[in-house]
């Protein structure tokens, strides 16, 4: 089209055999936006972002780069003519160079040398915290080690595109957010566009400016993080985002919010009645233990039973159960007797789509 757009996925498809791994996806991606695809094992991330970085052919729709098109059922431009740069899962490091070596070979590749090489390399290193590695073999690495090394290669080139595939997934916790702060500060400070790879939803929602959801090869929704948690499409993508209970209720349609009172009439109808399925976040559910033997319910409160209580340090997460049956993931600052009786209210709760 005539808009000025970054990377632009078109119905692309992708078959192996006579199985879809991604089934006519399209995504528009503006320049310097950072991007996670999030999905489940086995969903298509790894072959779409290597659809784009040109390790394997489209079978339909096409891939365009700043409106130059890179891929579609009879084109195919080269990885190394794609300005892209795309850091693995199983990161490869060349074993017979140090770390220094290894990170600075895209740029010496282009010709940089003298000072300016060692800045780029040094600047890289620092970036992922391994200045001190320089002169390190990569066999004298731990495993998360070794994936920074990686990074800092990809980085090192300054690419239009950088694809990273799950390059987290092989660090400790601690480590994981020292990085998550590495990724988006090298993003505030280059402008690249960032395609990242993950199955990890709180890592994407830590990340990513918009998130592409994928389920089987498809796209499931697209958004900004924020949109996806208050807002999810379907039932499987309020489950797979944040924490939450689906509830059934006798009011409301897909895509709309229903405020306190209509929720609470909706839950409070005839079971047969109940047809709309509801996503009640744990921060929009009020919990009183003052009435901890007999709850009265009123027309806003609900008696539930707790079921369970786990401490996460700065909350508590309580399982309960509710008259119906169903069961609500709430958080509350102190932990109430297994079994007690405590009154729930609902603020408000987000009216989903059924699967497919
Ligand atoms: P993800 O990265 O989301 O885990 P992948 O893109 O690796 O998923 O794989 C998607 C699907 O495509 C899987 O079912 C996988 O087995 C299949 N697949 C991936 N690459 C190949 C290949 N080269 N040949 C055959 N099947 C493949
Ligand atoms: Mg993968």
């Amino acid at each position: 089209g005539p808009n000025i757009v970054g990377l632009s996925i078109d119905r692309v498809t992708k078959r192996f055999g006579e199985h879809t791994a991604v089934d006519e996806l399209s995504l528009e991606i503006n320049p310097g936006e950072f991007v996670a695809l999030l999905g489940p094992s086995g969903c298509g991330k790894t072959t779409m972002l290597r659809m784009l970085a040109g390790f394997e052919t489209v079978n339909e729709g096409t891939i365009q780069l700043a409106n130059r098109t890179l891929a579609s059922a009879d084109t195919h431009v080269p990885p190394e003519q794609r300005n892209m740069a795309m850091v693995f899962q199983s990161y490869a490091l060349w074993p017979h160079m140090s770390v220094a070596d290894n990170v600075g070979y895209p740029v010496k590749l282009r010709g940089l040398r003298g000072t300016a090489y060692q800045q780029k390399v040094q600047q890289a290193l620092a970036l992922v915290e391994l200045d001190a590695y320089a002169d390190r073999m990569p066999q004298a690495l731990s495993g998360g080690q070794r994936q920074r090394v990686a990074l800092a290669r990809c980085l090192v080139s300054d690419p239009s595109v950088v694809l990273l595939d799950e390059p987290l997934a092989n660090l400790d916790r601690h480590l994981r957010a020292t990085m998550e702060h590495s990724f988006r500060d090298f993003h505030q400070r280059t402008g690249a566009t960032l395609v990242y790879v993950t199955h990890d939803q709180t890592e994407a929602m830590a990340l990513a400016d918009k998130i592409a959801v994928m389920k089987a090869g498809k796209l499931v929704q697209w958004g900004a993080p924020e949109t996806l948690y208050r807002q999810p499409r379907t039932a499987w993508v309020a489950g797979f985002i944040g924490q939450g209970s689906q509830l059934m209720v006798a009011a409301g349609h897909p895509g709309k919010r229903l405020e306190s009172a209509a929720l609470m009439r909706g839950l409070n109808a005839i079971e047969s009645e109940r047809s709309q399925s509801v996503l009640v976040r744990p921060e929009h559910i009020q919990i009183s233990t003052t009435l901890s033997s007999s709850v009265a319910p009123t027309h806003s409160q609900l008696a539930a039973q707790v079921e369970g209580v786990i401490f996460r340090g700065e909350r508590y997460e309580l399982t309960l159960r509710l008259p119906s049956g169903e069961t609500l993931l709430a958080y509350h600052h102190s932990a109430p007797d297994l079994g007690s009786q405590v009154a729930v209210s609902l603020e408000q709760g987000w009216c989903l789509e059924p699967d497919q």
